[in-house]
Parts: C-alpha cells; structure tokens; sequence
C-alpha cells in the first residue's frame, strides 16, 4: 500500500477531515467489499472512490455516462497531481491509443470510461491485459428503467464486471426514491454490499417561496440583494420564455445565456462552457438544463415557472451550492401558473393512472409551496426523511408566518363556487365575492344570488389567496380537460357545514427583507462578508487568469471557498498555505506563490 487516505487527503486534496461516511466507505473498499451509496449531490462521492484507486494497486475504472464530464473531472483530478485519464469517443484513434499505452506502462491510477466503451469486446481485452483495482458505478440510477436518465447499457455493466471476481465494486447515485434504490441493489447485483445513505439535507441551501406578482422585478430584486455578479440558474418552463427571460437579463446589464432543447447542440455545448468557464453567468434554462451539471460555486437556483414535482424541485435546486457554501433555492409563483400546470396535466394524452400520479405530485408541491412549516421538513418528508424543524434557514423559519382564521372567508368563497354554478374561476368568483357587477355577472345573473358582495371585508388580492389556499388544501379542485372552473370536493362539505375550521396563512410581502444569517451558519456569514472584499476581487482575478492560460475552469483552480479562507487566514509562505482547506501540495507549487504575492501586496498597500 502506498500511503494512508487521510495523508491523500491532506496532501492531494488539500482537505482535513473526511465528511460523514467517506472514510467507512473507503475502508470498505479497501478491504474489497462492494458497496452501495446513496449520497446528495455535493457531499463528496467522488473522493470515496478516488482515494482507494491511488492506493490499491492497478487502475481504479470510473463508469459514468456523462462524457461531458470526463474531461473537467480528470483535469481537475491532475491539478490535484492524481494520475487519472478518460476514454471516450471525444478522443481521437490516436489520442485514445496514448491513453491504453500510459496505462499499460503503470502511470496510471483513475480511468474514467463511457458504457458503450466498457462493452466492447476490443476494451474487454484490453481490461484483461491490466489490473483492474475496483469499478465505480457512477451516476448509478442510469439502471432504472423507469428514471428518466435510464441507459441501456447500464444494464450489461454486471456481465462485465462479472469476469473480475475479488474486484470490489461501488455504485454511486444522488437520486433519492426507494424504487430506483432498489431497483439499483437488485440490476447491480448489490444485495450483499455494503450500504451507506446519507441524509438528503443539503444545509448550506436557504429555500424560499414567493408569490408572483411581477417576476422580473422581484427576481432583480433578489439576485442584486443576494448574488450580484454571481453564478445562477433560473429555470423557466418553456424555451421561449428562457430565450425572453435571456434577452431581459442582458438589457438589465446581467451576463446571461439561455439552455434549451430547441438550440442548436453546438449553441448548447458553447453555452454550457461559458457557464463553466466564467465566473458570473446567469444560465436560463429549461429542464433540459441539469444532469451532470459539476459547477461547485453556482449561488442560486431560482426557479421562475413551477417546476414538474417535488422531486425535480430537489433536483433542480441541488445545483446550487455545492462547495457547502451559502446558496439560495429560489421560487416565485402564482394561481396562474398552477391552473396553467393543471390545464397541462389534464388536457394531457396519458392514461387515466398516470394523471392521478401527476394529480398527486402536483398537490405535494403546492402543500410545499403553501406550508406555514419550516421547508426544510416538508421537502425532506417527502423523501421519507424526518428533519427536526426548525432549520432557521429557510423563508418561513426565518419570518414569522402570519396566520389568520379563515373559516368564514372559506365558507363564503365555497358556497360562492356552489351557487355560481362550480364553473368559474378565481377572478370572476372575486367580482361576485366583492360585489363588482361586471357585465359578465350580470349576464349570468350573478349579482343576484345570496353570495353576492358579501366579501367586502377582504381585497381582490386576498381572495385571490383565498382560492389559492383552499385549492392547495384540496378544498377545491379544477379539472381543465372539461370546464376549466372550481368545483367543490369532499373535503369542502365539512367547511361549509362550519365542522371544521381552517387556518390561512398571509401573504407576505413580496419583496422581503434582506436576510438575517443566524448563528449556526457563523462561518457562512463570514463569507458573505467576505465576498464583498476587494481582496476576494483581485484573487478572482487571479484565478481567472490562471484558469484560461490553462484551459480550465476556474473552480478546478480553487474554490471560492479556498480564496476566502486565504483572505481569513492571510498566508505568508507555502507551509501555511497548505493549511488553507483546498490547497494542495501540487496546487501549492503550481501557483500557490501567485496567490501568496497577491495577498502580500494587499496587506502592504494597508
Ligand atoms: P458528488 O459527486 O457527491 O456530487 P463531489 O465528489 O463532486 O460530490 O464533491 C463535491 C465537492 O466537495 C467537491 O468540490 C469536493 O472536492 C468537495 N469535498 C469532497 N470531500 C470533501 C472533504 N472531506 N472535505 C472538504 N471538501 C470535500
Ligand atoms: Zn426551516
């Protein structure tokens, strides 16, 4: 054995303790078992099989199918001075046979393949001409075929890694639903592996919900007040309101590029670069934006449509912050976009069973929207994971959330469904609940039932909460394949029976506050002084620089979390800049003097 994993990961890496489970996981793999692992974007799967394949002797194989990747992650691994190659068919003939023969002559410790590489008969031989030290499984839910990033291949990895008896296995995956979990265990032949999960808490993310009421300007407010000049995603529904939504931004002097699948996929990759490559883009996309999205310091996900459920919620929102540091999750939304999501799902092709599925995914996601609890426990309940609240970091532990009793407002709004007939909507309940004889009301005359101006105590924008909540509550329901209007459930009968009571919650104001960061998160508040820093600016600069002479992102340099500790820890020779978390010794002697320059001649201009 060549040296201990937590001397790699001190001198390698630059990082001084393991986080949960790296270590067990290593120690298992080191002792040959196979395990399984379940772990949230971010946490550090990636360390768990690096760190055993520099150690055991042979080449540690990586299977994933994210080519895009490959050459980030294996050029980010040589900053780092590990000996990690790809192959894959971005490589030339040429390219690909430099590969084979630094690996046959032992100077190699990490190959990254594609699946399709991993089948063929010709690398098969190639496989029983090395020594093999252990197969990751990456990305390991591509095996279900029911996800939507199922892959074929994936299934066939078993029959190769069959051939290799004694050599330990991992497979690894971020995705959460015990289905694909199983489904994971049993294609993967993993029943005997060890299993380590984590939790899906991802701490370092602040969720918030607004209300739309004017999108772009309650999205400018928030990313001037939280991240100007950062990296973001805003995910929007359609490719037409990404390519608007791109178009404002750049008018507003933000630095945006749009993703979407009607782009042309040369546009596409070029865009995906620029967000890589920059230090402050906005990427506004669509869902087709996301999987294998590596960028560690994107500070917030906002999201300016609905997204399709709670699990592509959690998805989504898992590309932010993923060096730990203090990010934002980031959602507005309306009645309308609900009613435009319902109109979607009911007016849809699909069979009876799986619009109830949708039905059901739909109203989980509005309860998150709607809830006066801490988000944090409502999204994490989802996923069957229990989480003490409060977090006090999310909008409604942090403000206080107004309740009033709306029994009444509930009962009026209700019967006022019931006696127009359970075929109008929102707005034109609330002209009759107000009494505004429009001509349409009088029409139908409307203006001379019971219900009837009988709402003056509450304003057009509070009825509109109201429909929205008893909606939410599942007090009434739409369905937009037939007449597109509310109509009563069987949960209303109680209400309007005065049974039972509800409880609604107040609007807050839409443009909040700046945010208050609590005590637990005192190392975070740090960076976000520190962010604000003009020191922080100059190694930025730095670290660009240096990024584009090599031709690599400027995350793969160092973190931001690495500049800040710098400027926290104010480093005067190499030995101390080894303390920083994200230095290492090759990264010390590589361009750890052009930082140590850059702070000296700060400190001496003081
Ligand atoms: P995942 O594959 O689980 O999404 P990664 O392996 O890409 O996550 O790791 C996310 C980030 O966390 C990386 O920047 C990695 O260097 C960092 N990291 C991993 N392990 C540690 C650790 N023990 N201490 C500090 N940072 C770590
Ligand atoms: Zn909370």
């Amino acid at each position: 054995m060549k040296s201990s994993p937590h001397h790699i990961l001190r001198t390698c890496f630059g990082y001084d303790t393991f986080r949960d489970h790296q270590q067990d996981i290593i120690e298992a793999v080191l002792a040959g078992k196979d395990v399984f692992v379940l772990m949230p974007t971010g946490s550090g799967k990636s360390i768990c099989y690096q760190i055993p394949a520099m150690i055991l002797n042979g080449i540690g194989l990586v299977i994933s199918p994210l080519i895009a990747l490959m050459q980030d992650q294996v050029s980010s691994l040589r900053q780092n001075g590990v000996r990690a190659e790809y192959l894959n068919s971005s490589l030339s003939y040429h390219e690909a046979r430099q590969v084979e023969s630094r690996i046959l002559s032992g100077e190699v410790d990490i190959l990254y393949v594609a699946p399709e590489r991993l089948l063929t008969e010709q690398f098969q031989q190639f496989l029983k001409s090395i020594q093999v030290s252990l197969f990751a499984i990456d990305e390991a839910h591509c095996v279900s075929q029911w996800g939507h990033d199922f892959r074929p291949e994936y299934l066939k990895i078993t029959g190769v890694t069959g051939q290799f008896p004694g050599v330990p296995r991992l497979a690894l995956t971020a995705t959460a639903d015990t289905h694909t979990r199983q489904e994971i265990i049993e294609k993967l032949d993993l029943t005997d592996a060890e299993k380590f999960v984590s939790s899906f808490d991802r701490p370092n993310i602040h969720y918030q919900v607004q209300l739309k009421d004017s999108e772009k300007r309650q999205l400018l407010a928030f990313m001037h007040q939280e991240h100007s000049g950062e990296s973001g995603i805003v995910y929007v529904r359609t490719r037409n309101r990404a390519d608007s939504i791109t178009v404002w931004l750049e008018q507003e002097g933000i630095k945006a590029l749009s993703y979407h699948a009607g782009l042309d996929s040369q546009i596409r990759h070029t865009h995906q670069r620029r967000f890589l490559l920059e230090d402050s883009i906005v990427m506004v996309a669509t869902i087709a934006f996301g999987m294998g999205i590596d960028k560690p310091d994107v500070r917030f996900v906002a999201h300016l449509d609905l997204p399709a459920s709670m699990e592509a919620y959690y998805q989504e929102t898992g590309r932010a912050g993923r060096d730990g540091l203090p990010s934002d999750a980031w959602m507005v939304y309306s009645l309308s976009d609900l009613m435009a999501m319902k109109k979607l799902q009911d007016t849809s092709d699909a069979d009876e069973s799986f619009k109830r599925i949708q039905r059901q995914k739909l109203e989980s996601l509005l309860g998150y929207c709607e809830t006066v609890e801490c988000r944090r426990t409502v999204l994490l309940g989802y996923f069957g994971e229990k989480y003490p609240a409060p977090c006090r970091n999310c909008d409604t532990c942090n403000q206080e959330v107004e309740t009033w009793d709306g029994t009444v407002a509930a009962q009026k709004a209700l019967s006022c469904v019931y006696r127009t007939g359970q075929r109008f909507g929102a707005a034109y309940l609330t002209d009759v609940l107000v009494g505004n004889s429009t001509d349409r009301i009088q029409r139908f005359r409307h203006d001379k039932i019971k219900t009837f101006g009988v709402g003056k105590e509450l304003s057009k924008s509070e009825w509109r909460s109201v429909f929205r909540q008893l909606l939410a509550a599942g007090l009434l329901t739409v369905n937009m394949a037939e007449i597109s209007g509310f109509r009563l459930t069987e949960k209303s009968r109680p209400i309007l029976k005065g049974e039972e009571a509800i409880r609604f919650r107040k609007d807050p104001p839409s443009v909040p506050k700046k945010r208050i960061v609590h005590a637990p998160l005192i190392r975070e508040s740090d960076f976000i002084i520190l962010r604000s820093n003009t020191l922080f600016e100059k190694l930025r600069k730095l670290r660009l620089d240096i990024s584009r002479r090599l031709g690599i992102p400027p995350f793969v340099v160092f973190h931001d979390r690495t500049l800040t500790e710098m400027i926290a820890r104010k480093p005067k020779n190499r030995e101390e800049l080894l303390l920083v978390t994200g230095v290492g010794e090759k990264k010390a002697e590589q361009y750890g003097d052009l930082f140590l320059k850059a702070i000296k001649s700060e400190e001496s201009s003081r």
